[in-house]
């Protein structure tokens, strides 16, 4: 049966980045039989040339479009915004600079096809490419949360993940104003699948944050 994949990717200043995720991408869905897809980009107030990039490639590809934000909303409302948009019967949140393997697209959906309505990735701890500090800051930051919530997250859970399309209506729903969408999807139940990952690289450019 043929279906429909959506993968939303924020870009902030990712010039060098847009045309190599994407051309992974594409030969990721053209090795996916009965697999329609769209990408879309949201480009949040960037002020390198990713949008003029993302202009000519909307309009050579038409499976790929593009939103503008008017300044720098940040990477949470970049994607919210752009899973407004989505049309496919699940959705894949992506980052633009390749430090999520697209390879792992096709696990992704093997599992959504297995029943699963969320399928997110964890960073593996000891990520060579994931610097001393940031490991550090990243398990302070879900050690405190943990501690405060009730929604328990993975040390290294990242926004690369598979939402199917019921997923995507309730978070398009809910009334946050400030949202933080890791924290949100594991809330909203649904059956979840976490798979580990190895990081790479950040292929061009340097850290948005
Ligand atoms: N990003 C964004 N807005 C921001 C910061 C980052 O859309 O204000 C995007 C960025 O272009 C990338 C993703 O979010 O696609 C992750 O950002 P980054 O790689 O800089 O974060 P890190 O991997 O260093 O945590
Ligand atoms: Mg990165």
């Amino acid at each position: 049966m043929n279906y429909k994949i959506s993968v939303v990717i924020p870009a902030f200043n990712e010039e060098e980045n847009i045309l190599p995720i994407t051309e992974m991408i594409v030969a990721v869905f053209e090795k996916l039989p009965g697999c329609d897809y769209e990408i879309i980009f949201v480009d949040d107030g960037s002020i390198d040339s990713t949008s003029d990039i993302l202009k000519n490639l909307s309009a050579e590809n038409p499976n790929i479009f593009y939103i503008n934000f008017s300044t720098n909303f940040g990477k949470d409302n970049a994607l919210i915004a752009g899973l407004h948009y989505v049309t496919g019967d699940a959705a894949i949140t992506i980052d633009a600079d390749m430090q999520h393997p697209p390879s792992l697209i096709p696990e992704f959906i093997e599992w959504w096809q297995k029943g699963y309505e969320v399928v997110y990735a964890y960073r593996n701890e000891k990520n060579k490419h994931a610097g001393f500090t940031s490991r550090i800051t990243s398990r302070l930051f879900y050690n405190t949360i943990n501690n405060f919530s009730e929604v328990q997250m993975e040390n290294g859970i990242s926004d690369f993940k598979l939402i199917d399309r019921k997923v995507v209506n309730v978070i398009n729903n809910l009334p946050e104003d400030r949202p933080f969408l890791r924290g949100l999807i594991k809330w909203v139940g649904f059956r979840q699948k976490a798979i580990g990952y190895e990081a790479n690289e950040r292929y061009a450019g340097t850290t948005k944050y």
